[in-house]
């Protein structure tokens, strides 16, 4: 199967929430760099991925070259909509990542907000969750983004990720 051909993932979120992190953990491999400020500009990354028998290509959208000093950019704003737009446009599920610790942000409402009007499935990776109390507050914590996939991770930890493959994989389109 050509790469083109392949249902696509791709991983969106404000900056700084792990996106490239849970793309290196879905790799099983570090290929995408993970800051640990936010705001540096980095490229677009997609790269095949086999998962559970089915193959897809994941794509880390931290990095998609017009985020420059993201950190400053206080909203969701017109640019980084248009590139979310672009990516939702050929993707099959979106994984919307959010941080735990910081709990649901307006970044978050805003991304979420606009996700919807994708109509593109999403699934809700709520990362940093290294601890139980953090897996257990998770769900309720994010609920009122709206989502009905809501799945605590730790890219740190490794934990939550087959639970949150497994809510992206049933959400993709069936293998004919
Ligand atoms: P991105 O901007 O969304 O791509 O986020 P990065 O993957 O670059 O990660 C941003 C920061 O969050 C880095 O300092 C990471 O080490 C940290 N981080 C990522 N995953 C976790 C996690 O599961 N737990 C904790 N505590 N920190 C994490
Ligand atoms: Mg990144």
């Amino acid at each position: 199967m050509s790469t083109s051909s392949l249902p696509m993932i791709a991983i969106v979120g404000r900056p700084n929430v792990g996106k490239s992190s849970l793309f290196n953990v879905i790799m099983r491999r570090r290929i995408s760099i993970v800051h640990e400020e936010a705001g540096v500009t980095r490229d677009t990354l997609a790269s095949r991925c086999n998962w559970g028998g089915r193959d897809f290509l994941l794509v880390d959208t931290g990095g998609l070259g017009v985020l420059i000093k993201e950190k400053n950019v206080p909203r969701f704003d017109a640019l980084i909509r248009d590139q979310v737009l672009a990516v939702s446009k050929e993707a099959s599920v979106l994984i919307m990542v959010v941080d735990v610790r910081a709990g649901i942000t307006p970044q978050d409402v805003e991304v979420a907000n606009f996700l919807r009007t994708t109509g593109c499935p999403v699934v809700l990776a709520v990362n940093k969750a290294d601890n139980e109390k953090f897996e257990d507050e998770a769900e309720t914590m994010f609920r009122p983004l709206g989502f009905k996939a809501v799945v605590p991770v730790s890219c740190i930890q490794k934990t939550g990720i087959e639970p949150l493959l497994e809510a992206t994989l049933v959400r993709l389109p069936a293998v004919l």
